[in-house]
């Protein structure tokens, strides 16, 4: 490691900070967090912990691990530690992590209500009898665990403890938090209705929470920390665990574990994203917790600003700072404040896209950090690139997400590299979409890798030079990436109509048109979203905003549907309530007329009509290829001029998000010298599950 160049304002988050028997060499803390690959992709989840103990975390945690095979959360990828045979696969995640000098940290969890228990078919087991509380509302009811039950509980508890232990793990949590933990629901009083000594008042209420903390401490005997991590408040007012309820039980039981690690509400209400959450929001929740424990404590807030993270430990809301996303964004987020390297730090930017991972059962990945989920899968390391195979120079043609990337992660792997653009300024529409409504933290997509870039000495940068063929082939470049975007179509294509939709007088409008800064001439707009990820909600709340009376139209039950991934659908849904949008979901745009545009309901195909001044159509994208074209017209003439791959990259291969583009953009510097397009075998490690001993 480099000799610590560091602002002496930020030595006090290296100050080494005891966590009962441990010592935490700074107070650096990834947060359990969950990353689709769980149980399911043992090497890959290990070696991204890795990376992480790298970068300087002075602990590192895994996801929630199931405890009991009554208590899964499938389809979900979790860890598991159901028994014995879950042990290697975990204590490869705790070897990793001890190799880079971490703490190594496991979060027991018994999901009770939250599972469905789709995989076991038990019967899941929660304080009271209740539909479970599932992200699919399964069709599944929890029964009520009796005295019996909450014995088995608690033994299962010690026995995954004891895994835990053998597993190699310094920290052991109990889970109290997010609605996931069983330990949640009894502490609820949404969900405890029980009448015994578990339900009604707090004390009882908090029982079990007592009971399993006490029996942990006593089975870790000194060989292991304990944490507990639990929902400081549940926003549900006197409905839920309240402020008040937390303050009773650290009066309470604060002295029982080794650390606290505070969370707000459901994951939802904790992993909010920019869109309607700042940095450090979670302090006024926090705040005033610590005083009330002599335990340390942590908690998160998207911290990405070193400032922010030594105000909360000078004000004595944290004594750790807790990240999930910034370290996911940046795995090196710690060193880089240590060695003083701040321009470097790859800041989250709350777009929640690692969050669909979980959602969508894949493994993890990350806007800002493409390395994210692949660092066994395909060798990628966020902060080390392979050098470069030979002495050749690589050109990028477009500078959006994609092109950005391409050219940054080929001049780190030590190429010459010319990256030319178009237009006046870098970005694409990753700059152009930073300046919708809420999206204002997307910059740092463009600001860290304009960053990199322009320390790099063998990146060119050429702006308003739009690249033709002709030109192209004057030039002596090897590799070409062409990463020239898409345009929104503008003829109602998509995923609904996969034909042209008959268009008429009414002026249509696609969302680069309003990004340009083009607006409708009338008042009344009409918004057809057949996307549905954020660009149909946002240009609704951008219009509004601007007085413009929206509608919006969309085949989808939700408006924004895919955000139910980055858990934001309901805020988007209710933000656009609140601003007037007219609402026609289950709706399809059948053709825009003159003065109006006929729908029709998705489920019956009845008719109305909507009367508007204006069509916002956002459907789908085309990929800009003329570029492409054009080379690929001149392919003879490639060899003369020692050109020897083209390839598109990004939006320009397929329109995606732009977490996409910008790992196109890296698997386009990883494989300059072998693109694996035309692999006829997997071009990446996986594990398969081993087959049983036959019977
Ligand atoms: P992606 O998300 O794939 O990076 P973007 O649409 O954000 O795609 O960026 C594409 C960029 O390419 C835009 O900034 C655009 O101006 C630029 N561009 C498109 N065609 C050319 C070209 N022929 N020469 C130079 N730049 C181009
Ligand atoms: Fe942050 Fe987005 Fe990366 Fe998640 S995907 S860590 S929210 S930048």
């Amino acid at each position: 490691m480099a000799e610590p160049a560091r602002d002496p304002r930020y030595d006090i988050l290296f100050e080494p900070v005891r966590i009962g028997p441990l010592t935490a060499k700074n107070r650096f803390f990834q947060v359990p967090h969950c990353n689709g690959m769980g149980y399911r992709d043992p090497s890959a989840h290990a070696e991204m912990r890795a990376v992480k103990a790298q970068g300087g975390w002075a602990v590192i945690c895994t996801e929630q691990a199931e405890i009991h095979y009554s208590s899964e959360i499938t389809p979900y990828i979790e860890a598991r530690i159901w028994d014995d045979h879950d042990i290697p696969a975990l204590a490869l995640v705790a070897e990793r992590i001890h190799e880079h000098g971490a703490i190594a940290g496991i979060e027991l969890a018994y999901n009770g209500l939250n599972g469905p228990n789709l995989y076991s078919r038990t019967a899941p087991l929660a304080p009271t009898a209740l539909p479970v509380a599932s992200w699919f509302v399964d069709p599944v009811q929890a029964r009520e665990m009796t005295k019996r039950d909450i014995a088995n509980l608690r033994r299962w508890h010690r026995q995954a403890v004891d895994r835990a232990l053998r597993a190699g793990f310094d920290l052991v949590y109990v889970y109290a938090a997010h609605t996931y933990g069983g330990i949640h629901h009894f502490l609820s009083p949404r969900y405890n209705l029980r009448s015994d000594c578990y339900g009604g008042s707090l004390t009882n209420r908090m029982r079990l929470l007592r009971e399993l903390l006490t029996d942990t401490v006593e089975e870790v005997d000194g060989r292991a920390a304990v944490a507990c991590r639990i929902t400081v408040d549940e926003l549900l007012g006197d409905a839920g665990i309240t402020r008040d309820d937390i303050e009773a039980v650290l009066g309470e039981l604060g002295e029982i574990p080794d650390l606290w690690d505070f969370v707000l509400g459901t994951w939802e209400d904790d992993s909010v994203t920019s869109r309607f959450s700042a940095e450090g929001d979670q302090e006024q929740y926090v705040a005033g917790l610590k005083a009330l424990t002599s335990k340390p404590v942590v908690g998160v807030g998207r911290f990405t600003s070193p400032d922010t993270m030594v105000r909360m430990v000078r004000r004595g809301v944290l004594d750790f700072i807790g990240a999930a996303r910034p370290s996911i964004a940046d795995p090196y987020l710690p060193r880089k404040i240590e060695e003083g390297r701040l321009e470097d730090i790859r800041e989250c930017i709350g777009c929640n896209i690692c969050v669909t991972g979980d959602h969508t059962m894949s493994p993890i990945r990350c806007t800002q950090n493409p390395s994210m989920g692949e660092e066994w899968r395909r060798g990628w390391h966020p902060e080390v690139y392979r050098a470069r195979h030979a002495a050749e120079r690589v050109l990028v043609v477009g500078a959006g997400p994609a092109g950005l990337e391409a050219a940054m992660a080929a001049g780190k792997r030590g190429y010459e590299v010319v990256l030319v653009e178009r237009s006046r300024r870098l970005g694409g529409r990753g700059a152009a979409e930073a300046r919708l409504p809420g999206l204002a933290e997307w910059i740092r997509v463009l600001d860290y890798r304009e960053g990199q870039i322009s320390r790099m000495d063998n990146v060119e940068v050429y702006l308003e030079s739009p690249m033709t063929a002709a030109e192209l082939l004057e030039y002596d470049f090897a590799h070409v990436a062409v990463a020239t975007g898409s345009a929104w179509r503008r003829d109602g294509v998509g995923r609904w109509h996969t034909h042209r939709v008959p268009i008429g007088g009414l002026p249509v409008l696609t969302p680069d048109d309003l990004m340009t800064g083009d607006r409708p001439a009338g008042r009344r707009v009409v918004i057809f979203d057949d996307d549905h990820f954020y660009m149909g909600g946002v240009l609704a709340e951008l219009l509004a905003g601007e007085g413009y009376d929206v509608a919006i139209v969309t085949p989808q039950a939700y408006v924004s549907r895919w955000t139910i991934n980055t858990m934001d659908q309901h805020r988007i849904q209710a933000k656009l309530m609140d601003l007037g949008v007219d609402l026609h979901c289950n709706s399809t745009v059948e053709s825009i007329g003159d003065d109006g545009l006929e729908l029709a309901c998705t489920y019956t195909g009845r008719r109305s009509s909507l009367e508007a001044e204006a069509a916002v159509l956002v459907t789908a994208r085309l990929s800009e290829t003329s570029l492409l074209a054009e080379l690929e017209a001149r392919r003879g003439e490639w060899a003369d001029r020692g050109l020897r791959s083209v390839r598109a990259v990004g939006d320009a291969l397929a329109p995606g998000t732009i977490a996409a583009a910008v790992w196109e953009g890296r698997r386009f510097a990883e494989e300059i010298e072998a693109p694996s397009d035309d692999a006829d075998t997997t071009p990446y490690r996986r594990e398969v599950t081993q087959l049983a001993p036959k019977a």
